[in-house]
């Protein structure tokens, strides 16, 4: 995919869709509320909540605006032994010794993973996300849109999509080409923000990651679960974390205070004890390909 100029981001017209249900299909919606004039709506074939109508170029837009660069210039200490921690839990899994990212972003993740002898692939349309992975040596990096990728059949031990999957027009392709990419008994690990939270229950529309230009899909864990095992994964494993109750407009800058909520003293306490359950912001799935 070629990027956009300046010239032609400026042109791309704010022209809306609708569209049908990007897991079932279905046309049919019940609507939840409007966010800064984008419907969240949710699916009454399978419960799906996502933004209909959407930007009708919402791929477009991601190659050069969105959250896709988003991400730390320099990481802290304590990033770093997180992303060991997490590269640790991919180990297991290296026999071929490939691993690819869909979405990497600043491609901190991937740079640690080439560091510890993997043979390391990136899948990445935003421009500025790209030029972050040329800086930090990534050499395997795939210009196309997540859900355009294809390989051939059992090409990587492991897949990682890290926060990308809220952003994709149709995640089900991407996750049929997912799944044939990585070989029997391989791994996907993803990350997205979960619809049934407490922060989005507290919140209600200003949760902070309600963003319709941006973020067009909101999962939770039954919806997830359901997307999975539909293009033929079996052996899933959900989990959430965090709690946060931040507020957010459109604009990623334009923050709204927090409001008071009973529960605003006990938001450290929350966030630390709230992987327990279902409901904190972050799911996490670990999803592994029958051998
Ligand atoms: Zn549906």
């Amino acid at each position: 995919m070629r990027h956009l100029s300046s010239l032609e981001k400026n042109q791309l017209p704010l022209e809306i869709i609708q569209t049908p249900c990007p897991l079932c299909g279905s046309s049919d919606y019940k609507i939840l509320f409007e966010k800064e004039g984008f419907r969240h709506v949710r699916c009454l074939g399978c419960e799906l909540v996502y933004v209909n109508p959407r930007l009708k170029f919402h791929t477009d837009f991601q190659t050069f605006s969105g959250t896709g660069s988003m991400g730390e210039e320099r990481l802290s200490n304590a990033q770093i032994w997180r992303i060991c921690k997490e590269l640790s839990k991919f180990d297991g899994y290296r026999e071929l010794n490939r691993l690819l990212e869909i979405g990497p972003g600043k491609g901190w993740f991937l740079s640690m993973a080439k560091l510890m002898g993997w043979d390391a692939w990136a899948v990445e349309i935003n421009a500025d996300a790209i030029e972050s992975l040329k800086k930090k040596g990534i050499k395997n990096i795939i210009t196309c849109s997540a859900e355009d990728y294809q390989t051939d059949s059992g090409s990587f031990d492991a897949i990682r999509i890290w926060d990308v999957i809220e952003h994709l027009e149709s995640p089900k392709r991407m996750m049929e080409n997912v799944f044939k990419a990585l070989r029997p008994g391989g791994l996907l690990r993803l990350s997205t923000t979960n619809f049934n939270s407490l922060s989005r229950v507290i919140n209600g529309p200003d949760w902070v990651y309600l963003n319709g230009a941006d973020h067009i899909i909101l999962f939770d864990s039954v919806t997830i679960r359901k997307l999975l095992l539909s293009v033929g994964f079996r052996r899933l494993c959900v989990r959430t974390r965090s709690f946060n109750l931040r507020r957010k407009l459109y604009h990623p800058e334009r923050d709204i205070n927090v409001r008071f909520h009973p529960l605003t003293p006990l938001r450290k306490i929350i966030d630390e004890t709230i992987k327990f359950s279902s409901f904190g912001h972050q799911m996490i799935i670990d999803a592994v390909k029958d051998a």
